[in-house]
């Protein structure tokens, strides 16, 4: 299934394995194994050209792929509503079980232990103008790296982050729960972040719900229970969130309601805390100018000391 393709030759033997290094990760394009340097795809694909395609953000703890057959059967979800089945005379390239394959196959030729795979699908090679189906065949991107994306410390002491001034997109016109290769909504609201001094906004849809933030789920906790909003609200059905609902709450004898929250709510709340692959489960100290808490609060240190638990141990979920 895939043809490793060596990177150019150093002079020495040192040279080469030092070059060899440096030009990681090995990327998995379309069947090829290419050295970073040599992971490249045409400027021709509709990804690029329009955001057209989809994407997962996947976990790998211990050499094994966190939730994998979840984010396998919503990366497919996606991209059949992208129609992209209606592409290469109706067949993906590769079946599900395969892309597990390919997904081990990625980790395992990186030796990665604990990381972070990034698996894409885009429209691929087409012509200039909209019309997806002048695309042949989607292509299938799969980069294994390291990432770290808050500091260590803020786990313990919690994160500010501010309310978005932007709305999200609202789901009639594109649904949030397409993760699709378009973050522009995400990305100019994270700016909003950036731009106040922190790393992340929530984001209301436009009848003023609090959905999620730019690249998590969140979470309120008030009087020991936690409470989340549904997706109908437009956002992400985030695999981690789906973890917190289903598992960890009930391992940890939380109650856990989905309700639609207003912004009031969160800063009433007396625990706020968001969740993504990335991200795992992080404390909300601060939003805008109220405090929330001091540090991260009893019950979102339980759930967190339920999930590292559960990604450190000896059986890591793979469904
Ligand atoms: N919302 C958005 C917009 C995201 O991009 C993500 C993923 N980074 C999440 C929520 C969390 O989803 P998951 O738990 O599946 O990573």
């Amino acid at each position: 299934m895939t043809t490793l393709r060596p990177a150019p030759k150093a002079s020495t033997g040192a040279q080469a394995a030092a070059a060899d290094q440096a030009d990681r990760p090995l990327v998995w394009i379309d069947g090829s194994m290419l050295p970073r340097s040599q992971a490249k795809i045409s400027v021709f694909d509709h990804g690029l050209l329009y955001g057209d395609g989809c994407f997962e953000g996947i976990r790998v703890y211990k050499g094994r792929i966190f939730k994998c057959g979840s984010h396998i059967e919503r990366i497919y979800r996606n991209a059949e509503r992208l129609h992209m089945m209606r592409q290469n005379g109706g067949k993906f390239p590769y079946t599900k079980s395969e892309m597990r394959d390919i997904l081990y196959e990625c980790v395992r030729a990186n030796g990665i232990s604990d990381g972070y795979i990034r698996l894409l699908f885009t429209r691929g090679d087409g012509s200039l103008g909209l019309n997806p189906f002048k695309c042949p065949v989607p292509s299938v991107i799969v980069i294994a790296d390291q990432i770290s994306l808050y500091p260590p410390e803020m786990y313990r002491d919690g994160m500010r982050v501010v309310v978005a001034k932007r709305p999200r997109t609202p789901t009639v016109c594109l649904d949030p729960s397409l993760k699709s290769l378009n973050y522009l909504n995400n990305i100019l609201a994270k700016v909003e972040a950036i731009d106040a001094g922190c790393l992340e906004a929530i984001m209301l849809s436009l009848d003023g719900y609090v959905g999620e933030c730019t690249g998590d789920n969140l979470f309120i906790i008030k009087g020991g229970e936690v409470f989340t909003s549904p997706l109908d609200v437009g956002m992400l059905d985030g695999i981690t969130r789906a973890f917190v609902i289903r598992e960890l709450c009930p391992a940890a004898g939380v109650k856990c309601t989905e309700k639609r929250l207003k912004i009031q709510d969160v800063l009433g709340a007396d625990e706020v805390f968001l969740t993504g692959t990335a991200a795992e489960i992080i404390a909300v100290t601060q939003i805008d100018e109220t405090r929330i808490s001091s540090g991260e609060g009893p019950v979102t240190a339980r759930l967190r000391g339920k999930f590292r638990d559960i990604v450190t141990g000896p059986s890591i979920p793979e469904n």
